[in-house]
Parts: structure tokens; C-alpha cells; sequence
């Protein structure tokens, strides 16, 4: 029933307006047009103001046809990842692929795609089925912080689906929570070459903090990292501060805090270790903390009414459904910590966040059916 080549077409379309986080406008406009070519009532919300970007979510009211049913969310997000300007796909039969120098952005823009094809086919065959709560997000990539932003009082559903995952077939209904910080380190500066005595090495501390460190995969629900690590002036100075950004994952809360807490520990006691008596004054290496929540973790039940849904839309389609747990977190983290109840379902993308990113056609029309069916379904749910 998918249309397959308006869907191509319109991925196609898509992947080749720029869309960095916090630069979604002309996406967002295309997409505006096309949600009021069927008919919904759109809307821009405040959350580029609120980010600095240059346009905010884009919500889309349908009105359904089939009284009764419940109101249903189906969301994507319009930004992607560096490298993602000037995006060329190239088509190679059914594999979509770049040039090499760019991401594809097929995260998220199948999502996106799926969606405004799936509603187009309700529109044409005038298909039952309650009303329809569209959310196109910005700066997911940035930190889930358009999804963040979105009041979620002006949608009508409580229940639905973020496309924003791989292989077909999967459902994506556990996320670990996050925190994000921000350790720097202090030392005392001093030159190199006359005086390196009278200082303490902010990078020397640092590395002997990480060095005790317990990173990467921490246990089957828990990792960590370093991500970034910045500091020192010159060459000839003994640098005097060092920032490491760092992010812990865990399905539990509580490992999730003592990661935390052991990555920070680490790095003060290597501080400790480093006392430096001068003039009469002491001097001790030390370490400034910012902690943050980057994201809450997302549980949805196999019994909830959503997972049941998208399991009889696979079962219908001769799809075998699995429910997982996934490492990562997606604006459904943010929309269950407000309290809807929304999992991940699968578009086809593969190899994200990077420039071998690429995309089976066949998997975008197959998760396209799969949508539509739990369209139609919910539609005959009363
Ligand atoms: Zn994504």
C-alpha cells in the first residue's frame, strides 16, 4: 500500500536540506507545508527561542476519522549530526548511501519521512483512525533539548511512537538515564624549563586520575566516557587547569550514581596526591565538579498498551517483533519522564553518526507498513 517511490522521493528531498541542530528552519517549512497540505493544523513552538536555534518543534493536530479511538503520537526529530551539510545521497539500487563526506541523516529524516507518508495514504484512502498528534523535534543530537522543551499539555495523545532507531523489527521500549559532567582540574603554573618545581601539572593530575578510572563498559547496564579533554597553554608553562566532558549511562539509577561518583573520586584523589609547599604557603592539586542530568532513564512496559499495539501491527505484517533495551537515549526518554508512554520503533538507518551512514529502501517501506497498520489499528481500538 506504501508508495514507494513519493516516499523515496521525499526522504531524498529531505537528506538534502541542511538541518544541524539548531539550524532546522528550512526543514522545518518544508514540513509545515506539507502537514497543511493534509489538512492538520500546525504549529511552531517557542523551543528555538528557548535554544538558540532558528525554529522550534513543529506540532501537527490530524483529526481522525474513527470516533472513539485514541489519540496517537508519532514523532521523529528534523537535526542531524557533523558532518551533515551539503549532503549528497547516492542511490545504488536499493541502498542509499553518501558520498563519503557527509552523514546520510537518514537519523532521523526516515522517521520523519515515514510519517508524513503514512499520513498522506490516511488522507488519500480516507482510512479510520483516531486523531494523530505529529511532533517534528529539534536538537535531539544536541541533547534531547527541543523534546526538552516541548509542552507536551497541547498534545492530545498520552501514547505513541518515536521513529528513531535501526533495524526493522525492533522496538525499542528500555534507555538507560544519563548524567553529563564536567570535571576540571587545577593545578599551578609555573615555567617549564626555570621553575617546573614550584608548579603541579593540571594534565599530569588528570592523567593519573584517569588512569584509576574504570571507563568504557562498566557491566551489562552501565558505560562510561571521556569525551573530550582540554587544557595547557604552551609548551613552556606547566599547565595550571585541564576540563575533561564526560558522559555514565545506566539502566539503573544507582549505578548509574556511583559511576558518577567513582569517575569524580578518582580525580580528587590523584589531586591529593599532588602538594606543593612554596614561600610557606601550600599548595594542592584540585578538582571542580559540574554534574547534570542529561536525560531520566525510559521503562515501557511489555503489557502497556503501545507495545501491544505495534505487536499486533507486526504480527499482521508476518514481521517478527523484538523488544530491547538500547544504550542510547532518544527524545522518547525525555516524552516518558513527562509522562507519555512512548517507545522507539525501528526505521532502517544504519551505521549513524558517521559517513558510511546508509539506509535499505526496502526496510524504510517495510517500517512505513508497519506504521500504517498501527494506524489503522489503534484507529479500530475503542
Ligand atoms: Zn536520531
Amino acid at each position: 500500500m506504501i508508495n514507494q517511490d513519493r516516499l523515496k522521493n521525499l526522504l531524498i528531498q529531505l537528506i538534502k536540506i541542511d538541518s544541524l541542530s539548531r539550524k532546522e528552519r528550512n526543514v522545518a517549512l518544508r514540513l509545515q507545508r506539507e502537514m497543511e497540505s493534509l489538512g492538520a493544523e500546525v504549529w511552531i513552538d517557542d523551543a528555538g527561542d528557548k535554544v538558540g536555534g532558528d525554529t522550534g518543534n513543529l506540532i501537527a493536530h490530524f483529526h481522525g476519522t474513527a470516533r472513539g479511538a485514541p489519540p496517537l503520537l508519532l514523532s521523529a526529530h528534523m537535526d542531524t549530526v557533523v558532518p551533515g551539510e551539503g549532503i549528497v545521497p547516492v542511490l545504488d539500487g536499493d541502498i542509499l548511501h553518501t558520498d563519503g563526506r557527509t552523514v546520510l541523516g537518514g537519523d532521523d529524516k526516515s522517521g520523519v519521512a515515514i510519517i508524513c507518508e503514512v499520513l498522506r495514504l490516511v488522507k488519500e484512502n480516507q482510512i479510520p483512525c483516531g486523531d494523530i498528534d505529529v511532533v517534528f523535534t529539534i536538537c535531539e543530537e544536541a541533547g534531547l533539548i527541543g523534546a526538552k522543551c516541548l509542552d507536551v499539555s497541547r498534545l492530545r495523545a498520552s501514547t505513541g511512537l518515536v521513529l528513531d532507531s535501526d533495524s526493522v523489527g525492533f522496538l525499542f521500549t528500555k534507555a538507560p538515564a544519563a548524567n553529563r559532567m564536567e570535571f576540571r582540574v587545577r593545578g599551578l603554573e609555573a615555567h617549564a624549563g626555570a621553575c617546573p618545581e614550584k608548579g603541579i601539572s593540571a594534565i599530569k593530575v588528570a592523567a593519573e586520575g584517569i588512569a584509576r578510572m574504570r571507563l568504557g563498559r562498566i557491566d551489562d547496564e552501565t558505560t562510561a566516557n571521556i569525551g573530550v579533554i582540554e587544557g595547557g597553554m604552551a609548551v613552556n608553562i606547566v599547565p595550571n587547569s585541564v576540563v575533561l566532558r564526560c558522559g555514565v549511562r545506566s539502566h539503573n539509577e544507582e549505578k548509574l550514581e556511583r559511576q558518577t561518583q567513582h569517575m569524580l573520586q578518582c580525580l580528587e584523589e590523584a589531586a591529593a596526591d599532588h602538594v606543593l609547599e612554596l614561600d610557606g604557603k601550600r599548595f594542592q592539586a584540585s578538582v571542580e565538579a559540574q554534574i547534570e542530568r542529561d536525560y531520566d532513564r525510559m521503562h515501557v512496559p511489555d503489557d502497556s498498551a503501545i507495545v501491544r499495539l505495534v505487536r499486533a501491527a507486526a504480527k499482521n505484517l508476518r514481521v517478527e517483533l523484538k523488544t530491547l533495551a538500547t544504550g542510547l537515549g532518544c527524545d522518547a526518554n525525555v516524552l516518558n519522564r513527562k509522562g507519555l508512554e512512548v517507545a522507539n520503533l525501528s526505521t532502517g538507518m544504519r551505521e549513524i553518526h558517521t559517513v558510511n551512514e546508509w539506509l535499505d529502501l526496502k526496510d524504510l517501506y517495510l517500517s512505513a507498513e508497519m506504521v500504517l497498520e498501527i494506524v489503522k489499528l489503534n484507529g479500530a481500538s475503542h
